[in-house]
């Protein structure tokens, strides 16, 4: 059986590293029929539109999604792909694990973390608006509703995974009342989820903890621009934006993406590490339910990783984006 999977190549090196992360995926034997939909500022140069209705209703329709990055214009007038997306499809959970590779140096080793991000509410869903010329002003909304959702999902998460903490990560000291809501919430959700270890954390305190001590932590879940701020933060933990995938999850739907955005400073040169984006496809087999697939590919990439040969040049190396992935389908 084929899997109908939506390809968003999206925009600067976005196609490339799409166009990577299939040619991986086909040859870890699961059959996709690519459905190809546009998102960006291609599809706005193309259709006026940077998320054509066309787009959605083939996500929605389809087993699951693969998604480049998109850009955002800084400024008025073009709203973020991203959030739309998320909004639209109440895609409301973001997962961003953050472990440790093999051959890729950082400061730490074995770091094994989860992020897990509210997607839909909260500062980053940019509801602002100018109050008179001067002032403007950006709305933080937290809901009971989104924050239990989140922090099931959090909790469920440690469960399947054998993990043993979930850590809220908050500002409620000073955001008495809407991270306040969001605290009290998650520690409502623990109380049902006695097997799991609970505790919490102050956003500041917890952005020091993580680059002094990051085996201190294990699931984290916080709203939606904390999550944003600091999974860039555990990304640079495991080597950076070019590893780290994510998924954005909903009741059905689901949006696998890179952390990283569309690169323009690498973009169109065959520079990029088109890594994050075949980690986010090997979360898309997992949700698929092909286990052996996701553990060929995963350990595929982790063999030429670590092997060192033919890395990416944000990795130290000079392999281009080609023959990277050329190296990691020889191994499958
Ligand atoms: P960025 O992630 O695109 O780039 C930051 C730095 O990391 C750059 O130096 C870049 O070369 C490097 N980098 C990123 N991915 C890499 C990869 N795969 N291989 C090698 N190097 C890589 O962040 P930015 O420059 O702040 O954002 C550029 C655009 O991307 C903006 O328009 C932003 O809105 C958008 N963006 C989109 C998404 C998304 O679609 N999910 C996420 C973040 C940013």
């Amino acid at each position: 059986m084929a899997y109908s999977v939506v390809s968003i190549a999206g925009d600067g090196i976005g196609p490339e590293v799409c166009n990577a992360a299939r040619s991986i995926l086909d040859a870890s034997g699961v059959v996709f029929d690519w459905q190809e939909a546009e998102a960006g500022q291609s599809a706005f140069e193309a259709h006026g539109d940077p998320l054509p209705e066309a787009t959605l209703a083939a996500v929605r329709s389809a087993d699951a999604t693969l998604k480049g990055p998109t850009a955002t214009a800084k400024g008025a007038g073009f709203r973020s792909v991203n959030v739309a997306l998320r909004q639209k499809l109440n895609l409301f959970a973001n997962y961003r694990p953050a472990r440790s590779l093999p051959g890729v140096k950082t400061r730490f080793e074995d770091v094994d973390l989860i992020v897990i991000r509210e997607n839909t509410e909260g500062l980053y869903s940019g509801l602002e608006h100018t109050v008179v010329p001067g002032v403007v002003e950006s709305l933080r909304v937290i809901t009971q509703v989104a924050s239990e959702r989140i922090a099931r999902f959090a909790f469920q998460t440690a469960r399947r995974q054998d993990r043993s903490k979930v850590t809220c990560v908050h500002k409620a000291n000073i955001l008495k009342l809407s991270d306040g809501l969001f605290l009290k919430t998650c520690q409502e959700v623990a109380a049902e989820f006695s097997d799991i270890e609970f505790d919490d954390c102050i956003v500041d305190a917890a952005a020091m903890k993580l680059v002094s001590d990051p085996h201190a932590f294990d699931v984290l879940v916080m709203e939606n621009l904390f999550g944003d701020i600091l999974s860039d933060l555990t990304s640079g933990l495991v080597g950076g934006l070019g590893v780290t995938p994510s998924a954005n999850v909903g009741e059905k739907i689901a949006v696998f993406e890179a952390v990283h955005g569309t690169a323009p400073d690498i973009a169109g040169k065959g520079l990029a590490n088109p890594t994050a984006l075949v980690l986010s496809g090997v979360l898309m087999l997992r949700f698929l339910g092909e286990k052996e697939a996701a553990d060929d590919v995963e350990n595929a990439v982790r063999g030429v990783l670590a092997e060192g040969k033919s890395l990416t040049g944000d990795l130290g190396g000079k392999a281009s984006t080609g023959e990277y992935t050329e190296a990691v389908i020889s191994r499958l």
